[in-house]
C-alpha cells in the first residue's frame, strides 16, 4: 500500500532507525519514544490491526510476537529464558484507543518503571 507510512518504512522510501529484521517483520525505534526503549514491531505485510492478522495470518501474527520478544532481549528489558526487568507489548486498535498508522504495530516499551493502568 504506496500510501501506508510503516509500508513505505518496508519498502525502504522513508528511512527507519532498524533494530530488528526478520524475512518477514521488520522492528525500529519509535521516532517520538515514550520510554528509553521504545520500538516499534510490524508485518512486512499491510495487516491494518491484530485482530485482522489473527484472522488473516495466525503463523504471521507469531512471528511479530516473536520478534517483540527478540527485540526485548536485545534491548535488555528480559533475557532468553526470563522476565526481568521487564517491558510492554501494546497494540492500539481504532481511534479511541489511539492508533493514528492503520498498519498493526506492536509498541514495545522497556528501561523505566511503567504505570498501570495507562492513560
Ligand atoms: P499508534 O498511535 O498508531 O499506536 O502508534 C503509531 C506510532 O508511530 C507512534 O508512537 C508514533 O510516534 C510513531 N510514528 C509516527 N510516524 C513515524 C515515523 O515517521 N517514524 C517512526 N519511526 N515512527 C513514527
Ligand atoms: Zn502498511
Amino acid at each position: 500500500m504506496t500510501d501506508c507510512l510503516f509500508c513505505r518504512m518496508v519498502a525502504g522510501e522513508i528511512p527507519a532507525d532498524v533494530v530488528h529484521e526478520t524475512d518477514r517483520t521488520l522492528a525500529f525505534r519509535d521516532i517520538n519514544p515514550q520510554a528509553p526503549t521504545h520500538v516499534l514491531v510490524v508485518p512486512k505485510e499491510h495487516h491494518p490491526t491484530v485482530a485482522a492478522l489473527a484472522h488473516a495470518d495466525p503463523d504471521l501474527l507469531g512471528a511479530v510476537v516473536r520478534a517483540a520478544s527478540a527485540v526485548a532481549v536485545q534491548e535488555g528489558l528480559a533475557t532468553e529464558d526470563g522476565v526481568e526487568p521487564g517491558y510492554r507489548v501494546v497494540t492500539n486498535t481504532g481511534p479511541a484507543a489511539g492508533q493514528t498508522v492503520l498498519h498493526l504495530h506492536l509498541h514495545v516499551l522497556g528501561g523505566r518503571d511503567l504505570r498501570w493502568p495507562p492513560g
